[in-house]
Order: structure tokens, then sequence, then C-alpha cells
């Protein structure tokens, strides 16, 4: 039976992995301190008998289990969430990321590295590319997370060097879908929640600054793909996130306040420090290497991720 271990299995992205790889047939170790995820995302997971939880921190000493695999997910990944712990979001992207590579380097394991976006910062070329290097602030209120990625980045490309490890790179963009947390505090997950609560959705600045959205399943069927690929097809990082349908914030909005019924106004509220201007996904590399793009349109995702967000809520159509 094939292996893996999730870090971070209890967040949005983790818990959507650890259901398709049971899914798909695996033994599955999910390991999460449930700082920023949930239990409750694992719910359908743990009544799997090939799954087993381990809830603890990564950056506590303690054996991983020996798997073929390894997805290591685990960091904050909202805004809010890693400004409001940037010590520990620095932490478990440099020696939680050690603990991963050094049981790589034990169980010769591959890994994949769930990296970001975020590691192009604020980027002066647009869409990106994965050769393009990156435009960060080392020292701003988003540094604890684009430098903690970039050093896991660098400690993987160095532990591939010097060991052997087997690491593939994922720069994830903007990925949203159901079980996002409520509290989030990111654009699609604000949205919903403001519009089905009826209030004013908070558009930041002028909304002019684009993001494009991926739907989860396109995206975790971009990492088992990532995983599966033969040794040496992904020969560096790989961009996984929408390159269609990019939209500005002002224009999501519209979008997601007709779908949540309509009734919000739209707040304009200040815009957060460092926020990048526009962000989507040159996407040849994972085209041609993995033979992956998203098929679901933003309309049909926002939708199930509405239905699911209405349950949650209490908030019948
Ligand atoms: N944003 C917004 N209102 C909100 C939350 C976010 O206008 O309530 C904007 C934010 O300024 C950014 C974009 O939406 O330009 C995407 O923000 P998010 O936090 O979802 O992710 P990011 O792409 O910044 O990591």
């Amino acid at each position: 039976m094939e292996t893996a271990l999730v870090t971070g299995a209890g967040g949005f992205l983790g818990s959507h992995l650890v259901d398709r790889l049971l899914a798909d047939g695996y033994e599955v170790w999910g390991l999460d301190n449930f700082s920023t995820g949930s239990p409750r995302n694992l719910t359908s997971a743990r009544s799997h008998r090939t799954f087993h939880l381990l809830r603890r921190d990564l950056i506590r000493p303690g054996t991983l289990p020996k798997t073929r695999t390894i997805y290591h997910l685990a960091s904050p990944a909202s805004p809010p969430r890693y400004q409001a712990d940037p010590v520990g979001t620095l932490l478990v992207n440099s020696l939680g990321t050690l603990a991963v590579l050094r049981q790589a380097a034990r169980a010769q394991a591959r890994v994949v590295l769930a990296s970001t976006s975020e590691v192009y910062g604020d980027p002066e070329v647009h869409p990106q590319p994965e050769t393009y290097w990156g435009h960060v602030n080392p020292i701003g209120p988003r540094s604890c997370y684009d430098e903690g990625k970039r050093f896991a980045e660098a400690l993987s490309v160095a532990f591939g060097r010097t060991e052997g490890v087997d690491v593939r790179i994922a720069r994830i963009f903007n990925t949203y879908g159901p079980r996002m947390a409520l509290d989030d505090g990111r654009v699609v997950s604000n949205f919903i929640v403001q519009g089905l609560r009826g209030k004013p959705l908070t558009v930041q600045g002028r909304g002019d600054q684009t993001r494009s959205f991926c739907y989860v399943s396109d995206l975790v069927e971009g990492l088992r793909r990532m995983a599966d690929a033969p040794p040496r097809r992904v020969r560096g990082p790989v961009n996984l996130g929408n390159p269609r349908g990019e939209r500005t914030v002002a224009e999501l909005a519209e979008l997601i306040c007709k779908l949540t019924g309509g009734r919000s106004e739209i707040r304009h509220i200040p815009r957060a420090t460092d926020d990048p201007e526009h962000r989507r996904p040159d996407l040849r590399r994972a085209r041609s290497w993995l033979g992956w793009e998203p098929r679901v349109p933003l309309a049909q995702g926002l939708e199930q991720t509405v239905r699911e967000f209405r349950e949650r809520l209490g908030n019948a159509p």
C-alpha cells in the first residue's frame, strides 16, 4: 500500500489532500498542531482505517512515520493568521522543514513542499514565471511568511544537493473552496461570510488590485501530480494556480455579493501594507511537466463554496 505523511493535515488544503489520498487507496499519517487548522476538517478522514492522526507540533522533537511521500503543508497561510504569529510562522517553515527533510533523507521519501506565490512578493513581472526571483520586503509585515517560505525552498534545494533528497517545490497561488476557516481573513472567505450575513463587503483600497483564484480540487490534483511525476521530470519550482479569470478585488466583491443574496453593500477600508498589486501564475511549467491546469470555473467553484459556508453558518438559502 502506498504511504504518505501530510503535515498541516487539519488545514483547508491539507484536509482536502488527505481525503484525496485516502480515496486513492493510500495509508495516510496526518500531522497538525491545530494552531490554524481544525480537527473538524478531518471528520471524514478519521473514519478511515488507513488514516492516523498525529496531533503534535512539527518543531518539537519526535519521530516521524516512515512513508514513501511527504507533503509538507504545515504553516499558517492567510495574511492575518501568519501576522498574528510571525515567530511561529518562521519556525515551522525553518525548523519544521528541517525535520521533514531529515526524515526524507532517512526514509528516502520524496517531498512535495507547499511553497507560495508570496515568494514573488509584490511582483514587478506579470504574470509570474518560476524564473522570476521576486520583490520581497524582508522586514515588512508579510516577511515572516515570504522569507519563511523562501528559506524553506533554499533548505530543500540544499538537501537535494547535499543529501540527494528528492524535493518538488509547489508555489501555490490563491486557492479557495469549502472548509476555509470562517475567520481566515482571506478575501474569498471574508466576502462570503459578510455576504451571507448581509454585512458590508470590506474592499481594501480602491479594489483595483488583482488576483486569480484556483478551486481546491484542482489544486489538490496539481499536488498529486507533483508527487507522482517521475524523478527528474520536475526540474525546479512549479507554479500551481489559475492563470485564467484574473479579477480585481472590486469585481470579486460584486460577484460574491450576487452569489450570497445581493443584500450587502461595498465598504472601502484601508489597504494592507505591502499588499501585492497583481498576481497571476505563468503556468507553462505545470502544463508541460505535469500536464496540469485548473478546470473549475470561478463562478462554479464559488457556488460550491458558498453552499458549504451557508451550511456551516446555519444559514439556509
Ligand atoms: N482583501 C480585501 N478585503 C478583505 C480581505 C482581503 O479587499 O476583506 C484584498 C487584499 O487587500 C488583497 C486581496 O484581497 O489585495 C487578496 O487578499 P488575501 O488575504 O485573500 O490573500 P493574498 O493574496 O493577499 O495572500
